[in-house]
């Protein structure tokens, strides 16, 4: 346990594009904001290649570039930015308690959750091999599925999002097969239906991936197997989609926080607002629907403002309290 305890006006946990834009305004708004950047600094758009649907880039950017950009322009303001995993938290009394490596002890004014989510994945290591290399594996239709225009292209899970994600890449691709481990969808009817009747969807029941195939650079296709009967085939295709779900990064908080049966924070409509006063909430820890950079980057701002004015309020009622003792 830590000697001294540190105290601040606003902590903001998580370094992807809420946490950054929540450090940006926060600093500017003088809230002398702490980031703490977590494991993985720059957050989910690190392991994007290029993102070419943020506003302001024409010609795109690279995830990692654009983390490091959105940090520069945080540090500009004066946003205090430190390495280190918050690995505890209580939220029982006023003062909001933070554990940095279950040893710094802080107390913060107001928290920014910015912790987001991590997409899962099958765990293969060719899976994992092309991830890496950005040579065709992705877990984002909507970020990547731009670069398969007329590809053949392999998408995993039978969930909503998968139901989701395999249409927005049937208005793109050539053809889209889409493989389903059981025979049949999780998705709701509607969601799965949509994908039934789109004529170049192929939907492989009882259907796993063994490997993901490629040249060393980049994916030329899939060997799949039946989980039935045991054959197992080749599918050529240039893009790997996993959808088979996210989990919001939101475990520390769940002794005090409403969160969703999936573990979504739940925030007060329309605000950055948990059920804590003075806790918020941005990104995709709070968002199962959106998951955009861009919608990240909008509700770190929301989550600044609310933080800001939920200071404010506070000074002046501690302003008028003491003045009427005085
Ligand atoms: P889900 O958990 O609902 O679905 C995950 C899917 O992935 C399941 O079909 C599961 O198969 C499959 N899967 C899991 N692991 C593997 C594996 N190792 N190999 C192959 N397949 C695997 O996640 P979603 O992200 O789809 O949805 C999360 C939540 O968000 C849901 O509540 C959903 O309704 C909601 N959502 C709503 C949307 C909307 O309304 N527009 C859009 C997107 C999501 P199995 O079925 O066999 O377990």
């Amino acid at each position: 346990m830590s000697e001294t305890i540190e105290k601040v006006k606003c902590l903001i946990i998580g370094s992807g594009p809420a946490g950054y834009t929540a450090a940006i305004y926060a600093s500017r708004a003088n809230m002398e904001p702490v980031l703490y950047q977590g494991t993985q600094p720059g957050g989910q758009l690190t392991t994007t290649n290029d993102v070419e649907n943020f506003p302001g880039y024409p010609d795109g950017v690279t995830g990692p570039e654009m983390m490091i950009e959105l940090q520069k322009q945080a540090e500009r303001f004066g946003t205090d930015i430190r390495h280190g995993w918050i690995t505890k938290v209580d939220f029982s009394g006023d003062i909001h308690k933070v554990w940095v490596n279950d040893e710094k002890e802080i107390h913060c004014d107001t928290v920014i959750i910015s912790t987001g989510a991590s997409a899962k994945y099958l765990g293969l290591e060719s899976e994992q091999k092309y991830l890496q290399l950005g040579g065709g594996v992705s877990a984002c239709a909507v970020c990547d599925g731009f670069f398969y225009r007329n590809q053949e292209v392999v998408i995993v899970g039978a969930g909503d999002s998968a139901c989701e994600e395999a249409h927005y890449l049937s208005k793109l691709c050539e053809k889209v097969t889409m493989l389903v481990r059981r025979d049949e969808f999780r998705a709701s009817k509607i969601m799965a239906n949509r994908v039934i009747n789109t004529p170049n969807i192929e939907i492989l029941y009882n259907t796993e991936t063994e490997e993901v195939l490629g040249d060393g650079q980049v994916v030329t296709g899939v060997r799949a197997f039946n989980n039935q009967t045991g054959d197992k085939f080749e599918i050529p295709a240039t893009g790997f989609f996993v959808a088979i779900g996210h989990k919001p990064n939101t475990d520390i908080f769940k002794d005090y926080l409403d969160l969703d049966e999936t573990g979504y924070i739940i925030n007060v409509p329309g605000t950055a607002k948990t059920n804590i006063d003075g806790v918020f909430v941005s990104g995709d820890a709070a968002d199962h629907v959106y998951r955009q950079a861009v919608t990240a980057a909008g509700t770190g701002c929301m989550a600044a403002l609310d933080a800001e004015r939920y200071l404010a309020a506070k000074e002046s009622d501690f302003e008028v309290s003491t003045s009427t003792y005085q």
